[in-house]
């Protein structure tokens, strides 16, 4: 079973009278604990796309299945249940909470749900900063630290309550090159840890390759990618 299998997928946005098509009908599958990226310019459907994989967005027509589940099936209470408890976010601007440390930014998707007890909460929460390297760091605020490192955060919090799938749209858009690329490694070495299947999307082709399968995107249609054809 793949983890996520899209089948003449399409996402058609209404604005005003005009139809938008930003998904016109792809295939693809990924399988679990693979590195994938989503690569194509700005407006090829890169953003449409991860958000309707991460139940924020409804397709149009076709299927997409995460986890065996058809997604098109969820209602709006339903998805948000799903994404709680199978999928992570990293966002391009970090969208960390100001005014929490990185301790408690990373420990609050778990205060979301009754099954973590404080203790537990705490282990689990050191685990994963010492997973990004952050654990020395663990009392400063969003505001003291490096975008880099708000992006180590970032990881740590997406990874604490151990999604089986971790969406991060443009995660590296906001940093450096260097920084971009080490936190790609970051996230590589998580899935290696965790098992984790990692899904990013970037519009620079410089960082690219550092997908193990990539898919192009271009006008909202999968070109034939560089990995041996590996989507449907
Ligand atoms: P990318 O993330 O690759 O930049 P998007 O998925 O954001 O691309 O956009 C794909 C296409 O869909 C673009 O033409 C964009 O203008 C359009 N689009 C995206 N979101 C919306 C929306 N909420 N309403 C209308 N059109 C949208
Ligand atoms: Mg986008």
């Amino acid at each position: 079973m793949s983890l996520v299998q899209a089948s003449n997928l399409t996402k058609t946005y209404r604005v005003g009278d005009i139809d938008v098509p930003a998904i016109k009908g792809i295939d693809f599958a990924i399988e679990a604990s693979s590195f994938v990226a989503f690569v194509g310019p700005s407006g090829s459907g890169k953003s449409t796309l991860l958000n309707m994989v991460g139940c924020l967005d409804h397709p149009s027509s076709g299927t997409l299945k995460v986890l065996d589940t058809d997604i098109a099936t969820l209602d709006r209470r339903a998805a948000a249940r799903f994404r709680g408890e199978h999928i992570g976010f990293v966002f391009q601007d970090f969208n960390l909470i100001p005014v929490l440390t990185v301790f408690e930014n990373v420990e609050y998707p778990l205060r979301m749900v009754q099954e973590w007890p404080a203790a537990k909460r705490r282990e689990q929460v050191l685990r994963m900063l010492d997973a990004v390297g952050m654990s020395d760091q663990a009392d400063k605020r969003p505001d003291q630290i490096s975008g880099g490192q708000k992006q180590r955060v970032a990881v740590a919090r997406a990874l604490v309550s151990q999604p089986k799938l971790v969406l991060a749209d443009e995660p590296t858009a906001n940093l450096d090159h260097d920084t971009a690329y080490r936190i790609l490694e970051l996230m590589k070495k998580m899935r290696d840890e965790f098992g984790t299947t990692f899904i990013f999307s970037t519009h620079d082709p410089k960082i690219m390759g550092e997908a193990e399968v990539t898919f192009t995107l271009e006008d909202g249609r999968l070109m034939t990618n560089s990995n041996g054809g590996r989507h449907v």
